[in-house]
């Protein structure tokens, strides 16, 4: 059977509890390459949303693409790949840049992965997340260090601890460890199948030196009178 080795570790019902579940993997670039293929290979159903093409330097991370696949938009390559993979579950795709006039298409998902690498589209997702009580699973991943954090209803959000910041390191300015975007993309699928199923997921800021093979958890606190996550 297609997912006994995972049933045998989760269970039957968490099992199909994962097969009913739609998750948004929101930037298709390293992280979301990774995400996307552990998730469709245990039965998630997928919305997958990246503006970008495939070009030559995504190769060496981006796990979905080849190739023959430079000058293609990476929604359509990560569908197709991912059909293959697993025929079973449902692909919704659109090739846009997502902003406060379409994000309403993540509405009706169970969870979302911020895989992008911009901290504009991270504070737009954290706003419509919080606002609209889905869970969200940030990541991110520059040179030799990563960080996954969790966002639910009630608990501390983006803007709490990274309010006011108004640039990040990129992937395309600093450049990024293969390695390291493979394991930050699995912290976040484990923490979405902990927060899918209803577990006990990771509370603290998790952080991951890839030099040093140290994983360590920050606490964050929630900031007295967020703009966003500031309960009325
Ligand atoms: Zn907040």
């Amino acid at each position: 059977m297609k997912y006994s080795r995972h049933q045998s570790v989760i269970g039957k019902e968490a099992q199909k509890k994962l097969m009913d579940s739609s998750v948004a993997v929101v930037g298709v670039g390293a992280l979301g390459c990774v995400a996307a293929n552990l998730l469709a290979r245990s039965g998630v159903n997928l919305i997958l949303i990246d503006k970008d093409v495939v070009s030559v330097s995504d190769l060496h991370r981006q796990i979905l693409f080849d190739e023959k696949d430079i000058g293609s938009k990476k929604v359509d390559i990560a569908k197709s790949r991912l059909e293959k993979i697993n025929s079973d579950i449902k692909i919704d795709m659109y090739n846009i840049d997502l902003s406060s006039e379409n994000i309403k298409i993540l509405e009706r998902c169970d969870l979302i992965l911020d895989c992008t690498d911009n901290l504009e589209t991270k504070f737009l997702l954290n706003d419509f997340a919080v606002e609209n009580k889905i869970p969200l699973v940030h990541g991110s991943a520059t040179k030799d260090k990563g960080y996954v954090f969790n966002i639910l209803p009630g608990r501390p959000c983006l803007n709490c601890f990274l309010g006011g910041s108004k640039s990040l390191m990129t992937c395309s300015s600093a450049g990024v460890l293969n390695y390291l975007t493979n394991v930050i993309g699995s912290l976040q699928v484990s923490q979405a199948f902990k927060i899918l199923l209803k577990e006990n997921y990771e509370k603290d800021l998790i952080r991951f030196d890839a030099d040093k093979i140290e994983i360590s958890k920050i606490k964050v606190n929630k900031k007295k009178d967020c703009s966003v996550c500031k309960e009325p």
